[in-house]
């Protein structure tokens, strides 16, 4: 099957209950049974059935299901958001007096979230780049897991996953991937060679900008060395199943971040058309990006633009799609304002991967609260305007782009 026949058709989208076509919406906070021995079973994992909505919900599995099938993994855990996918996958296998690696030019919100665990022990360190040969040398025996952006949110950074892999495989420490502005339509990290996938469901999976929500997927494909991975040791008997087990039995449920069955739902049905609004939202991106790459003073960052310092994976990791973020830098602050507030079809708005075509000035708004230095690894000036493109006409989204610049230079 290939890819959009297979988001419709395959072994994940399960019968349900009263033959409906999509799963129901189980949007309660508990399961009840007829004794009390049925659902003493059921907590002790000893029958399959659900009890309480933090720790399993027939909704949240049927989105899970899908997302772990999508991304060739064995099981995966949805969570509240995206952030708390981040965190509650790096918990899961460090403890404090631990390191992690991290690529730079990250999220935003995931550079603080490396700050605040430092507060609880553990040291993230940001490699230069993201190569092998870049975080070799930065592999230490506290180092638990390397991390990294498929395609770095706003920077666009690219990184080798197959090369990155097999160092730290190496060294017996786990890559996790996270692959939000990839999406599984432009590249399978677990294919590639990482152990542990997640995504800010929010985004791409989503689709409509109706929900916060984030997965967790495991690759199953990781030999964890109990004594490095003490956060895992108590899962031992399990092998290659440790981190799913201790994922959903014991840090998901206890740190309390499920997603809510109705996210669950709405994240399901953007799944449906996740291949047919990025086939659009990448060509759209790439016209824009082509576009405006035209305009003199215009200094844009896309992938699928010959001199992007990471157009090199365009052809083969990206398979030709650049994905649908694309930043320019307009001069001045002053000018990215006024440019953003001319856009006619361009939502001024806080998100990326709606179909509506979003547009922020970054550095006043997400990343407000971070050192300058990190800003600017992030591929984030005062200048800088990110665009979430969406699935408009590319006619329209050109003239309008084009408009506002050119008003800007009348002035
Ligand atoms: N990861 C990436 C790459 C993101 O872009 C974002 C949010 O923009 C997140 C994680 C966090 O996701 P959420 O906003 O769903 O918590």
């Amino acid at each position: 099957m290939k890819f959009n026949t297979k988001l419709l058709h395959s072994k994940a989208i399960t019968d349900y209950p009263q033959r409906e076509i999509l799963p129901p919406i189980s949007q309660v906070s508990a399961f009840k049974y007829e004794s009390m021995e049925e659902l003493e079973k059921v907590f002790s994992h000893k029958t399959m059935g659900y009890a309480y909505t933090r720790i399993g919900n027939p909704t949240l599995t049927a989105f899970e299901r899908r997302m772990s099938e999508l991304e060739g993994g064995i099981n995966a855990v949805s969570c509240s958001s995206g952030m708390s996918a981040v965190m509650i996958s790096l918990l899961a296998v460090c403890s404090s007096g631990d390191e992690i690696i991290a690529g730079n030019g990250l999220y935003g919100g995931t550079i603080n979230l490396f700050h605040d665990l430092e507060k609880f022990g553990i040291h993230t360190i940001f490699a230069k780049d993201m190569t092998a040969e870049g975080i070799e040398p930065l592999i230490s025996n506290k180092t638990r897991a390397v991390f990294g952006e498929l395609i770095s949110n706003p920077s666009l950074r690219v990184f080798d996953v197959s090369s990155v892999s097999e160092v730290s495989r190496a060294s017996k420490i786990p890559l996790i991937v996270d692959s939000t502005t990839a999406t599984p339509f432009i590249a399978k990290p677990l294919e590639l060679g990482a152990n542990i996938v997640i995504h800010s469901a929010s985004k791409y999976i989503n689709g409509g900008g109706n929900s916060i929500g984030g997965i967790i997927i495991d690759g199953g494909n990781f030999d964890w060395d109990f004594k490095k991975h003490t956060a895992l040791s108590e899962f031992q008997k399990y092998g290659k199943m440790a981190f799913s087990i201790r994922l959903r039995t014991d840090i998901w449920e206890n740190f309390g971040g499920c997603m809510a069955p109705m996210n669950a739902f709405l994240n399901y049905i953007g799944l449906d058309t996740l291949g047919l609004r990025m086939e659009k939202i990448c060509k759209n991106a790439d016209a824009l990006a082509k576009a405006l790459n035209k305009i003199q003073g215009i200094e844009v960052n896309y992938l699928s633009l010959p001199q992007n310092k990471f157009h090199n994976y365009f052809e083969n990791q990206l398979k030709g799609y650049g994905g649908g973020i694309l930043t320019f830098r307009a001069r001045s602050k002053e000018n990215a304002f006024k440019i953003i507030n001319s856009l006619k079809y361009a939502f001024i708005a806080s998100n990326i991967g709606d179909l509506r075509t979003l547009v922020i000035h970054p550095a006043s708004t997400l990343y407000m609260n971070t050192a300058k230095e990190e800003m600017n690894a992030a591929g984030v000036y005062d200048d800088t305007i990110r665009v979430s493109v969406g699935i408009e006409d590319s006619e329209d989204l050109i003239s309008d782009f084009e408009a506002a610049i050119q008003k800007l230079k009348g002035e």
